[in-house]
C-alpha cells in the first residue's frame, strides 16, 4: 500500500507495514468463496455467524455476493486482552439472538489462528442443534494451530505474520486497511 494512504489514514509510517494480499486478491477469494456457498446453501436459507469485530469486512463483502435469501447474525468472543497474544481463554462478550436449532449455519471467521476461538464456537453451536455447520475462514495460520478445526470453504492460507486490515486489527488500530498487511516488530 502506498505510504501516502497510510498516513492519510492516520497511521504511523514507522510502523513497518507491509501489503500481504491486496484489495483485488481478496476481492477475487471473496467471489470464489461466495460461488462455493452459493452452490451449497441456494436452497437453505443460512444462518451466517460472523465473529467480531474481526469478520465485519469479509462478512459484509461476502454476502453482497450471494444472491439468495440467509440471514445474518454476529457474536462476539474475545480471547485477545490487548495486543497480539492469545489469552487462550474464549469468551461470548455478545451472544446469538436468533435460535439455531434446525438452521443451516455457516460460521464466517477473519482468521484462524490457534484455533481456540472457532473451535469454541463451534463446540458451543453444535449443542444448540443446527441442521447444518460449517466454518467459512478467509484466512487460515494452519503453522500456528494448537485445537484442530475443520475449515470448510478457506480463503487464503498464510504464513505465521502478525496481520491487520481488512477487518483485523492490532489495538483497535488498522482495521480500516483495505489490503491485508504484515505488521512488523
Ligand atoms: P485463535 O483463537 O484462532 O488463535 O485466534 C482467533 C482470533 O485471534 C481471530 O479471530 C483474530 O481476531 C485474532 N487473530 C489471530 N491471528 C491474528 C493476526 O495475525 N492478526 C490479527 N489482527 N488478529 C489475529
Ligand atoms: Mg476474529
Amino acid at each position: 500500500m502506498a505510504l501516502r494512504t497510510i498516513i492519510s489514514l492516520g497511521m504511523d509510517s514507522q510502523a513497518g507495514l507491509h501489503c500481504l494480499l491486496t484489495r483485488a486478491e481478496i476481492d477475487s477469494a471473496v467471489k470464489r468463496l461466495a460461488s462455493e456457498i452459493t452452490a451449497d446453501y441456494r436452497d437453505k436459507t443460512p444462518l451466517l455467524i460472523g465473529i467480531l469485530k474481526g469478520s465485519f469486512m469479509f462478512l459484509a463483502d461476502l454476502v453482497r455476493q450471494l444472491d439468495f435469501a440467509l440471514e445474518v447474525e454476529f457474536v462476539r468472543l474475545s480471547s485477545y486482552g490487548s495486543g497480539r497474544q492469545t489469552t487462550g481463554k474464549v469468551r461470548m462478550v455478545q451472544g446469538l439472538r436468533s435460535a439455531v436449532r434446525g438452521r443451516h449455519v455457516l460460521v464466517v471467521e477473519d482468521i484462524v489462528d490457534t484455533g481456540i476461538t472457532v473451535a469454541f464456537l463451534m463446540d458451543y453451536l453444535k449443542k444448540k442443534k443446527a441442521a447444518s455447520l460449517r466454518l467459512c475462514a478467509l484466512t487460515d495460520k494452519p503453522s500456528r494451530r494448537r485445537v484442530p478445526v475443520d475449515i470448510d470453504y478457506t480463503g487464503f492460507e498464510v504464513p505465521d505474520k502478525f496481520l491487520v486490515g481488512y477487518g483485523l486489527d492490532c489495538d483497535e488500530k488498522y482495521r480500516n486497511l483495505p489490503d491485508i498487511c504484515i505488521l512488523e516488530e
